[in-house]
């Protein structure tokens, strides 16, 4: 599995964030929930995922 990149999470990553400010990261769904809120990011499900980020 792929962990989350958010410092000190090490749940399972189950979205990739492209975020205009910096590079791509994977990271989990609560963190994915917080950091998709912000202007210009895009929240892509990674494979196997879809159903975990609607
Ligand atoms: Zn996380």
């Amino acid at each position: 599995m792929v962990e989350c990149a958010e410092d000190g999470c090490g749940a399972e990553a189950v979205v990739e964030l492209h975020v205009p400010w910096g590079a791509n990261r994977r990271v989990c769904a609560g963190h994915a929930r917080v950091i998709a809120r912000q202007d210009g990011v895009v929240a892509d499900p990674l494979e196997g995922h879809d159903e975990e980020w609607p």
